[in-house]
């Protein structure tokens, strides 16, 4: 765990929103639920997790954070009882941002908004990026999937370790995940 690492980035579609995290994330994750399927366009969301303080979201110079940053409030879709805060670029529509009720201090920044890989000197293809399959690299791999219910069969098996088939619904559960996220 090298916290002297340089900070990963990213940025919404229009560039309007900057995205800046600093040491290396908690986990990442798919979300198959509908709520995610529908924000995301996509069949699943793929979300990297952090701690609050590892994360710096701004705006371009010149731009109104406020105008600029969207936040849609509830629609726990699935997830009953869970109320969800995403953010979007008003611009691109973006998302750059969830965070959920029951799990205070934690945010999720979607894998898609962040830089995939480092380019390297040249700015060709960054391949050591790539393959370097050590967890902390951009190689980053989904540790938990959630919602499999809902889970497109074609997608097939990811290796994630911790596999629910829908949000985490127990005492047990959410006592588990507090502890890989380090709130125990
Ligand atoms: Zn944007
Ligand atoms: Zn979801």
């Amino acid at each position: 765990m090298s916290e002297s690492a340089k900070p990963r980035t990213g940025s919404c579609q229009c560039g309007a929103v900057q995205v800046q995290i600093q040491g290396t994330p908690l986990e990442m994750h798919l979300c198959h639920c509908s709520t995610c399927q529908k924000v995301s366009g996509s069949v699943f969301a793929a979300l990297v997790t952090l701690k609050e303080e590892q994360l710096t979201i701004t705006v371009k110079p010149g731009l109104d954070a406020e105008s600029t940053l969207k936040v849609y409030k509830g629609a726990p879709g699935d997830n009953s009882g869970s109320v969800s805060e995403r953010t979007f670029c008003s611009t691109c529509g973006s998302q750059i941002l969830l965070r959920n009720n029951y799990m205070p201090g934690i945010s999720m920044v979607p894998l898609g908004i962040l830089e995939p890989y480092p380019l390297s000197e040249d700015g060709s293809a960054g391949i050591e990026g790539r393959e370097g399959g050590d967890g902390e690299g951009w190689a980053m791999k989904p540790m938990i999937e959630y919602w499999c219910v809902r889970k497109r069969q074609w997608v097939g098996e990811t290796g994630a370790e911790l596999v629910f088939k829908t949000g985490p619904e127990t005492v047990e559960d959410l006592a588990e995940l507090k502890k890989i996220f380090g709130l125990a």
